[in-house]
């Protein structure tokens, strides 16, 4: 595993989910049997709709819930073998930048102890040297040295996503899970933080799990693209590929639906028909084969493997 500053082997959370008192509980399947590496200085973008568990794996990553099944390693940690000091360390090496950057500022303090908080916690560092940590990567994420001593509501969304993503740094991590972390933000503004991103990932060699519901935002960020129906991994591979040629209806239907400036890549929109499934009554055989424009007889009736296709994306559908 030592190439790897990821990996996830058949990944999985599961919760038991009680129905009233008389009635058995019943087991809802937020992730099941997901896999993928990511290596240093890397992006692999997470993608689906709302419920898809996207998020349940950002917070298997950073260590907020463990796995009910498969193995995870980061770095070269097993994290369910592993001790207790080395989970402290994966904690501090593994940080998140959450979707909201009105919600995720404490509105009582002032930029600067907002910032220096991690320190506090995880580090023996001076006053001095916390100010000086601080101003410099105010300074990285594109905001000044007087910010230090202003609150967040003083600033605009962009400008709350930029510090949010300033304190994530602040312990030198290497991974980040940017949980959707443009999609509270103008669209004129998406674009400043996404290449915000991408200059800092150049320069601390920063890997990226990026969580988002839409293709479009991922497309210039991303190395490599997984898409997710609930739970499950439905097609992963390399995003030249996946963008050029979808394979998988469902990655099909989203890059459909994603409006693109280039009208070469425009698509003919494929509607979806119907809601995302409850993952407690999940549909029988393939999941989408309910909303599926191309389902036959037996999408319903089995389940598709997720298998390597000769561009080397990996696709579950019966019809790949
Ligand atoms: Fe559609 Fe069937 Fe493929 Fe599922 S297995 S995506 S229902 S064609």
């Amino acid at each position: 595993m030592a190439e790897h500053i990821i990996k996830a082997q058949n990944l999985s959370r599961y919760y038991q989910v009680s129905q009233g008192l008389m009635a058995e509980p019943r087991t809802l399947k937020a992730l099941d049997g997901v896999s993928f590496s990511l290596d240093a200085g890397k992006t692999l973008a997470v993608v689906g709709e709302s419920g898809c568990g996207k998020s349940t794996l950002g917070r298997l990553i950073t260590l907020i819930e463990p796995p009910t099944g498969g193995n995870l390693w980061i770095h070269d940690s097993d994290i369910s073998q592993a001790e207790k000091q080395q989970l402290s360390q994966v904690r501090k090496a593994v940080q998140i930048i959450f979707q909201d950057p009105y919600g995720s500022l404490n509105p009582r303090k002032k930029i600067g102890s907002i910032l220096e908080e991690p320190l506090k916690i995880n580090t023996s560092m001076t006053r001095a040297e916390r100010m000086e940590k601080s101003y410099d990567l105010l300074e990285k994420v594109g905001l000044r040295k007087e910010h230090y001593t202003r609150y967040p509501h003083m600033f605009s969304g962009g400008q709350r996503q930029r510090i949010a993503i300033a304190r994530a740094l602040m312990l030198n991590p290497d991974i980040i899970v940017a949980d959707e972390p443009t999609s509270a933000l103008d669209v004129s503004i998406q674009a400043q933080v996404l290449n915000l991103m991408m200059e800092l990932q150049e320069t601390y060699n920063l890997a990226y799990l990026f969580i988002s519901h839409g293709l479009s935002v991922v497309e210039h960020i991303s190395d490599e693209v997984l898409v997710m129906y609930l739970g499950k991994t439905v097609e992963q591979g390399d995003k030249h590929q996946i963008f050029s040629q979808p394979q998988h209806p469902y990655t099909q239907a989203l890059l459909a639906s994603t409006p693109f400036v280039d009208p070469t890549k425009r698509r003919q929109r494929i509607v979806l028909k119907g809601e995302l499934p409850s993952p407690l009554d999940p549909p029988s055989g393939c999941a989408f084969h309910r909303r599926c424009p191309k389902a036959e007889l037996i999408c319903s009736e089995t389940t598709p493997e997720l298998k390597p296709t000769a561009n080397g994306v990996e696709v579950a559908c019966h019809l790949v």
